[in-house]
């Protein structure tokens, strides 16, 4: 940003500042929102200190914090797998970094993870030609045996097409070419084609990778086997060759695979979630948490999932100890361990806090991409909704004003949203998120410093807000205590 864009902001900043108080009030009114005069005052009142945010973070000495601190890290361990050696050491790194720069009450939380180990693998197209695949073993999956399968396969689209074929599935490789509707509707294929094909005396399966867009890239992920079910080596494949092997399946063509998997499931090994927090100046015990998960897959940088995520909450709380904002509640960065595997540190964590939890007053993640900020995914009751929408107006210079309510928040703090905590997640302009998702495109290149400036205004922001004002969240209606 140069001189004459840094003066722009700063005069749109104060503008914006002389007209904030009726602009909260007209928001509410026409939103139909309840809360009461007082609240809507009192946040309103916060203004100069959110501009204060905004202002450091475009345009200050807070510039492009995130996306550095980010880049360091990034570029300093590549990707991070659970039960990996270079998981535990980013741990460490970002234990130090967090004393280093301030934060308090800094440690990590013990807990066990699953141990995956890749290996070598490769798939090779046999007949009708010769083809190297590109594929990726999925989470979980067995290896093959030391000189592979090969064997004959079948293309299927769907789980029902499956059933209609099951009488020629026996031996074979089954090869799932679903189409991609949506992640959380597809992504059932690669969790259960093994499971599902194995039931029919499948010897492998092979998935169409979970992305609405590919230049040959194939995405991994976590696939669970049913119980009392043959556990058979699962691979995901590129979407283009995916389409390939069903074209030639359909004009009669054999289809033989070889594929070679060496993966391997070791005992669980030790992990940490890593804490750090800016204690609360009046109600230390009452807790806004911010999080995202540090743990990656084994390709690409993990960048994108979710370093970007992680690095926006922890660096949230570095900017506000720098600005030297400390809440009346306490803000607590929690970086979960083992997200990929099934929220494993979550989990262990939300346990391990049983007792505190009607304590957490508002806990937010960002786990869908960094992408531009548009607003918030709140899940809760609609007066919180309400209170939401006014801070947010405090935002709308950068245009992050947009409250949605998503069918399921989370996913590492859906534990505590279906226990009825509120909470949101970052709404962001995550299009292209899944292009990137699970695969070895999800680099720092998918990260963008002006982005992540402007999610880190957002997100600090409403931490800080939501920590700092009188009234907790509501969790039941008309409830501003
Ligand atoms: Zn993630």
């Amino acid at each position: 940003m140069n001189l004459l864009q840094n003066i722009s902001v700063t005069l749109m900043l104060l503008f914006s500042y002389l007209s904030s108080l009726n602009s909260t009030i007209f928001n509410n009114e026409v939103n139909q929102c309840t809360i009461p005069p007082e609240l809507q005052k009192e946040i309103a009142s916060y203004k100069t200190v959110v501009n204060r945010i905004i202002h450091s973070l475009l345009v200050g000495d807070l510039q492009n914090t995130t996306y550095r601190r980010l880049a360091e890290f990034i570029d300093k361990f590549g990707n991070r797998i659970a039960g990996s050696e270079n998981l535990e050491n980013a741990i460490d790194y970002m234990l130090n970094k967090s004393v280093e720069l301030g934060l308090e009450n800094v440690h990590s939380e013990e807990v066990y993870v699953p141990h995956w180990v890749r290996g070598n693998e490769s798939a090779v197209l046999i007949q009708p030609r010769y083809q190297n695949l590109n594929m990726l073993g999925l989470g979980s999956s067995v290896g093959t045996p030391v000189d592979g399968i090969t064997a004959e396969a079948v293309v299927v689209d769907s789980f029902e097409e499956l059933e209609n074929i099951a009488a020629h599935v026996y031996g074979k490789i089954v090869i799932f070419n679903e189409r991609y509707i949506s992640y959380g509707e597809t992504v059932k294929y690669r969790q259960f084609a093994a499971s599902k094909a194995a039931e029919q005396g499948a010897v492998a399966t092979l998935v169409r990778s979970i992305t609405p867009f590919s230049l040959n890239t194939p995405h991994t992920g976590w696939q669970d086997y049913s119980d009392n079910v043959t556990k058979i080596p699962t691979a995901c494949i590129t979407a283009e060759d995916s389409h390939m092997l069903r074209r030639m399946q359909d004009r009669g063509e054999r289809i033989i695979i070889k594929l070679k998997m060496e993966a391997q499931t070791f005992s669980p090994k030790l992990s940490r979630n890593t804490i750090a927090e800016i204690k609360g100046g009046e109600k230390p015990e009452k807790v806004v948490v911010v999080s995202g998960h540090l743990d990656s897959w084994d390709v690409g940088e993990g960048a994108m999932d979710d370093g970007g995520g992680a690095f926006l909450s922890w660096n949230s709380l570095v900017i506000l100890k720098y600005l030297g904002l400390r809440p009346k509640r306490t803000l607590r960065a929690i970086l979960w361990t083992a997200e990929e595997e099934g929220l494993v540190g979550a989990q262990a964590y939300v346990k391990a806090h049983k007792n505190e939890t009607q304590n957490f007053n508002f806990v937010m993640e960002s786990d869908e991409g960094t992408f531009t900020p548009l607003g918030l995914k709140y899940t809760g009751i609609p007066d919180g909704k309400c209170v939401l929408e006014a801070i947010l107006s405090l935002l709308k210079d950068i245009n992050t004003t947009t409250v949605e309510e998503p069918a399921d928040g989370g996913p590492d703090i859906t534990f505590w949203l279906s226990e009825g905590i509120p909470g949101a997640s970052l709404l962001n302009r995550a299009e292209s998120y899944f292009w990137y998702h699970h695969s070895a495109a999800d680099t720092m290149d998918v990260e963008d410093p002006e982005a992540l400036n402007l999610a880190t205004a957002l997100w600090a922001s409403v931490a800080y807000v939501v920590a700092d004002i009188t009234a907790d969240m509501p969790r039941k209606p008309g409830q501003f205590l």
